[in-house]
């Protein structure tokens, strides 16, 4: 005996009540009634959706820049942040003629993120020096098959005429950080459109 934890089961005979088993069935029809009458706790998804918190933290863009150029530098900081390990992605060289394509000299020919093992924990926005990467307010699908869950670029870059709006996830807190001259040059908003949004 390790512990002084342990007690001795007594086999208990029933009694007449007890095996006729009546009681108990009133006691469970009582429990279950009494639930008729209180507030439900789920609701008829999909036909109505519950409010997501304007902060929600869904499947991630790569955003563009103004002029439609993708703003990822394949840095690989996101990558080093992220807990899960879900980031993967190849660095290639900008060429000459791709200006209109890529913002920096260095950009990501290939960036995946495995959703399933991506635990939206908001890292790799943080760690995103260049405001690259944003999680978004999309719930990411389901699907059968593990491998639909990798998201490339095609998935994960924002289309030039179907721009995605992040401005939601721009906290008082994140805004102000981002007045730091430092990082001017790679703001998303200027402050103009940031008064606007707020
Ligand atoms: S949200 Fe968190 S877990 Fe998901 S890719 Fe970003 S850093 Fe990794
Ligand atoms: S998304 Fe941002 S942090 Fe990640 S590789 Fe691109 S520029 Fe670097």
């Amino acid at each position: 005996m390790l512990t002084n934890r342990s007690e001795v089961v007594v086999k208990k005979e029933m009694s007449l009540l007890e095996r006729i088993y009546i009681p108990a069935i009133l006691a469970g029809m009582r429990i279950t009634l009494s639930h008729f009458f209180k507030r439900k706790a789920t609701v008829n998804y999909p036909e109505v959706k519950r409010p997501f918190s304007p902060v929600y933290r869904g499947q991630h863009v790569l955003k563009r820049d103004e002029a439609g150029a993708e703003r990822c530098t394949a840095c690989g900081l996101c990558a080093v942040a992220c807990p899960a390990e879900a980031i993967t992605m190849v660095a290639s060289e900008r060429k000459k003629g791709e200006e209109n394509l890529y913002r920096e000299e260095k950009y990501a020919s290939i960036y995946e993120i495995n959703m399933l093992r991506c635990i939206f924990c908001g890292l790799c926005e943080d760690a995103c020096p260049k405001e690259a990467i944003f999680l978004t307010d999309r719930i990411v699908p389901s699907t059968f098959k593990r491998g639909e869950f990798i998201y490339g670029k095609d998935k994960l870059v924002e289309k030039v005429d179907k721009r995605v709006d992040i401005s939601k996830r721009q906290t008082q807190t994140v805004l102000e950080f981002k007045q730091n001259k430092k990082f001017a040059h790679n703001r998303l908003y200027t402050d103009k459109q940031l008064k606007e949004k707020h």
